[in-house]
Parts: structure tokens; sequence; C-alpha cells
């Protein structure tokens, strides 16, 4: 037995897996989806404790921005180890907390002045939600209880979260203990009717937003969406013009836009906020995955000086009362920090603009295959669809992508890219020329040549 097998049974035995039908773990033959142990990581790639490599081209969930064990948010990490791990955030402050807030601030302009800390993603949502709707109580507007949300929209799995995430793989099992939110067509360019462009499809859809709120604005305290891609419907890329329309729809019918930009912010779409490229602001914007390099648990929440000031009182009720033990944790804060310094010094969303149009040179000849449609991309998102019948495709192309030193996740039957920022020319192409092998050997696989 090597090492790797070694680790692979004691983490079967002991650690339940994220997303994972474990099962599928002990399955031999078609079935089987491996266990891979990560002895190390640097840069694009993960290591084995065999010492094979997988370049790792969904940025390990969405959240590696600089690649793994990058040396300086190492550094800096290992700065405020010894000056201060962690404090507590109520009734105390910290310089990382504080820093992270202003800079934050200013790249909204200061439209969103106020940070609001948790550890990950879904809670991130969850104070999204409770804010809008505790901001419409303290201003005398309790009958805005109801959360509004897109088809095929993902926020979280924690309850709260899984009340405005309409994906049923994660929602259907719990939707006994899930208040129950309002969809409106998703503005996705993959539904686009005949003849319609993606802005024609977001202008239809917006029209159907519009019906849902002269109906339900009195009981509507906030749309939230993912600016520009769903990514968890399986990279559903949108028009800006949809955001402008959504944003207008909301200060026309006094509701909160909560945009979430856990997985599509940090530069992911090519503008360091997606919804910048609409031209507009959210009254509430949720951050995380990419906000801490990839490095730590981190969420920020931030808000208007509008929200703010509904909570600012002298009664404590009338506060937000909300906390996560780890919020505003002051090493994911400076991890956070050197990643905003790494965005400016080295020009990331100027340099990633290039290393997109590589990407998508170095793609295009997988657009040929007959079975990949709507090819598409978003800055350093880019994705395609499989035409395959086969439901079991996802696992034997992860399988298969695994075998060819890339580790590639497909959401159903698209296929999609979201590698780290610092992913090489070179590695790019070696991703292209292994995912095209791989999807011939999944297709066959599938036995769907
Ligand atoms: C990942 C994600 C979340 C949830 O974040 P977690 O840290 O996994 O809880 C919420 N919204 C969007 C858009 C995401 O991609």
């Amino acid at each position: 037995m090597t090492c790797n097998d070694a680790l692979l049974q004691r983490s079967l035995n002991a650690v339940w897996h994220p997303c994972t039908q474990m099962k599928h773990h002990a399955e031999t033959g078609a079935a089987s989806l491996p266990l891979i142990p990560i002895a190390r990581g640097n840069g694009v790639w993960l290591y084995d404790f065999d010492g094979k490599r997988y370049l790792d081209a969904i940025s390990s969930w969405w959240v590696n921005l600089f690649g793994h064990a990058n040396p300086r948010i190492n550094a800096a990490l290992r700065e405020q180890m010894d000056e201060l791990e962690h404090v507590i955030l109520a009734g105390f402050t910290h310089r990382p907390a504080i820093e992270l807030s202003e800079r934050l601030s200013a790249l909204t302009g200061g439209v969103l002045g106020h940070c609001f800390f948790a550890s990950d993603g879904a809670s991130a949502t969850e104070i999204a939600l409770k804010m809008s709707f505790h901001f419409w109580r303290n201003r005398g507007n309790g009958k805005k209880q109801d959360f509004l949300c897109l088809k095929g929209g993902y926020h979280g799995e924690t309850a709260g979260a899984l009340s405005v995430t309409d994906v049923p793989l994660f929602k259907d099992a719990y939707a006994p203990l899930v208040r129950v939110s309002a969809t409106v067509d998703s503005p996705d360019a993959r539904l686009a009717r005949d003849g319609e462009t993606p802005a024609d499809v977001a202008r239809r859809t917006a029209d159907s937003l519009r019906r849902h709120l002269e109906a339900h604005h009195e009981t509507t305290a906030a749309l939230i969406v993912e600016p520009l891609v769903q990514c968890a419907n399986g990279m559903s890329m949108y028009d800006p013009e949809y955001l402008r329309r959504a944003r207008a729809l909301c200060d026309q019918y006094s509701v909160h836009l909560i945009c979430d930009e856990i997985a599509v912010g940090c530069g992911r779409t090519g503008t360091f906020f997606a919804h910048e490229q609409a031209a507009i602001r959210p009254d509430i914007l949720c951050l995380s995955k990419g906000i801490s390099g990839g490095y730590l648990p981190l969420s920020i929440v931030l808000t208007t000086n509008a929200v703010f000031e509904a909570f600012y009182d002298d009664a404590t009720a009338r506060g937000f009362l909300h906390s996560h033990s780890y919020t505003g944790n002051a090493l994911a804060c400076r991890a956070a920090l050197e990643t905003l310094n790494i965005f400016e010094s080295d020009g990331i969303i100027e340099k990633n603009r290039a290393l997109s149009a590589h990407i998508a040179c170095c793609i295009a000849h997988i657009a040929e295959h007959p079975r990949v449609k709507n090819p598409r991309q978003r800055g350093m998102i880019a994705a395609f669809d499989v035409a395959t019948d086969d439901p079991g495709f996802s696992r034997k192309f992860y399988r298969e992508a695994l075998k060819r030193e890339i580790l590639l996740r497909p959401i159903g039957t698209t296929v999609y890219f979201m590698p780290p920022y610092t992913i090489t020319r070179d590695e790019c192409e070696f991703l292209a020329q292994r995912t095209s092998e791989t999807l011939a050997a999944a297709l066959e696989d599938s036995g769907e040549k």
C-alpha cells in the first residue's frame, strides 16, 4: 500500500466529504469516484503523495486566485500570525479588519461604506437577507418579509440561504425545512428564443421581474442575484442589461438589490466586481471565496449608508444582532489585504484581459466538437455544454480528467474552466489539450462518440 492508498482509506473511514455520495468512493468500475490525498500545492498544481500532479482548473471550488502556496500571501500570514491571530470583533477591533473595510468600500467608490464580517458564503447570504428584512422593519415596513431570486440561482446551502437557492439537487431533500421564496425567470442567454440576442433575453426576463414586483412589491424585501454568471447553475451567463433594469425596478418599487458576488467577485468576470459591468451598485453586496485568495474562510457583506443608518439607534434591539465566533478573523483579513495588494501591484484586472483572451484562443478548437454546445466565456470563466444523455457523464469526465492531470468537475453536462489567475500561457494550452482528450474519453465511456 502506498502512502496515498493508506491516507485515502483513513479518509474514507473518518472524513465525511462534502457534496459527495460517499458510497461512490467505495465502488469500483464505471461508478467509481476517485479520492485523492493531496500532499502539497504550488501555483496551479496540486501534488499527491506519489508525486502525481493535477492542474487545479477550478481554483479549488472557485476560491483560489493567485495559486497555491502563494509566496506573498504566505509571508503576510506569517507576519500576521506573530502579531495577532484572532480577537473578538464585538467591542474590539484590529488593523486588518479596518484596512480591509476601508479598501473594499473604496473599491465601490464609497457607495457601500460599511462592511459586516462572517466566515463563509452561506453566512453572507443569511446576513444579507436578515439585514434587508430588519431594515424594512426598522423603517416601519414590517410587511416586507419576502425575498425574490432567479431561477437556477445559488446562494449557499444553510436553511436561510436555501430559501433563495433554486438548485433542485441541493434543495429538494430539505424542502420541508425551507421557507419558499418566489423565483423569476433567469436571464440565462442559453434560453434565448428564436432570433433573440442576450440583451433581448435580458429585456424579456426583466419584464417578468417587473410584473412580479408590480404585484408583490409591498411584501418583497429584496431581490438577490448573482451578477452576470449563475455559476452553480452550470455557468449561465447573461447580459449586463438585466442588472441595469433590475436596479431601476428595485428603486422604483423600494426593494433592495442584493448582489451575491461570492463567486463572480474579485476579478473573476473581468472587472473587480461583476456589477461594475452594468454601471450600477447594489444596496447589499456579498463577497467570499476569492477574497482571501483561497486561503481562509472569510465573507464580507457591504452595505450602503442608507442600510446602515436604519440600524443606528439607542435601542439595542434595533441594531443588527448577528454574529459568528470567527467574525473578522485577523488572519483571514490579512490574507484578503495581501490579495488586494496583488491586484494593485500586479495590475491583475488588466493582465487578466490578455489572459482570458489567450484562454479563449486555446479552447476555441473544443467548440468544433459536434457534441459541444453553447461555448461561452466571461473573463476568467469559460464553459461549454456537452450534448449527452448519460446521467453519469459528469463523474466519467471528472475521472478521465484526473487521469490526464487536470482537475475539472463538470456541473451536470457543463464543463467549465475557472483557473487561478496565475495560470501560465503554456498551462492554458496544456489544459485545453488535455480537456479535448478527456472529452473524447468521457464520451467513449458513455458510449457516445
Ligand atoms: C459558493 C457560493 C455561495 C456559498 O458560499 P459557501 O462559502 O460555500 O457557503 C453563495 N453564493 C454563491 C454565488 C456561491 O458561488
